[in-house]
């Protein structure tokens, strides 16, 4: 059985995950970051010392089982040897390298299977990323794109983390560019999709655009 799906897409720190966390928790479904996948690869690769310029090793070590990702309601979360390494995961630097290995098409391909797969077997899912809208979850019944101002996207992720404001806005800017110049599934508002600044917005206000937009979209959720 395929679930309902919401996509919400955009660039770096523009509030996705914040977003799908509460939309999840208020529709009742799960939620998945796509981006974990992402992540997670870019780490194993680190730590197993792979080339970050191959994409047949990183083929490799996306398909190997020494890793895995967990839905949870708060965060999508990574094991590697079956230990949760989620906190590393989700740096700026690991975010740095997920950028640079997600240009491959071949390391594309070998993640979407598992990224689909999270829509399987659930009443509904809200999946969060890049692409989602666009070749993850392509039928999905209602499309976000959320966006927010490069400082503010700064700001709230450097706050977050606890780093330096003018630095994370220069590396955020790189990841940006990166994502949305990339030949395959660059980051693109996908047709149809409902957009949404957030630099304005509380939470509260978001999710209740999201909800009123979806419920439009499909008539009953
Ligand atoms: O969303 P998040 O910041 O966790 O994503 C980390 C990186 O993973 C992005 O900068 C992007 O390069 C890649 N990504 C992607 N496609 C997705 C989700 C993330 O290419 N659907």
């Amino acid at each position: 059985m395929s679930a309902k799906v919401i996509t919400i897409d955009g660039p770096a720190a523009s509030g996705k995950t914040t977003v799908s966390r509460a939309l999840g928790a208020t529709l009742g479904w799960d939620w998945v970051s796509t981006g974990a996948f992402y992540r997670g690869l870019a780490f194993v690769a680190d730590q197993e010392r792979a080339n970050l310029d191959d994409p047949k090793e990183l083929v490799q070590l996306a398909k190997s089982d020494i890793w895995t990702i967990r839905l949870d309601e708060d965060l999508t979360r990574v094991f590697l040897h079956g230990r949760d390494v989620s906190e590393p995961v989700y740096s700026e630097e690991v975010g740095q390298i997920a950028s640079k290995i997600s240009h491959f098409p071949e390391v594309r391909e070998a993640l979407l299977e598992a990224q689909r797969r999270c829509g399987a077997e659930r009443a509904g899912l809200v999946a969060e990323g890049r692409d989602c809208g666009t070749v993850v979850f392509p039928t999905a019944i209602a499309k976000i794109y959320l966006t927010a101002r490069s400082e503010d996207r700064a700001k709230r992720r450097a706050d977050e983390q606890g780093l330096d404001h003018s630095e994370t806005i220069k590396q955020q800017q790189i990841r940006d560019e990166q994502d949305s110049t990339r030949k395959s599934a660059p980051l693109s508002i996908p047709e149809g999709a409902k957009v949404i600044d957030t630099s304005e917005l509380s939470l509260d206000e978001v999710v209740a655009e999201v909800l009123s937009f979806s419920r439009n979209k499909l008539g009953l959720i």
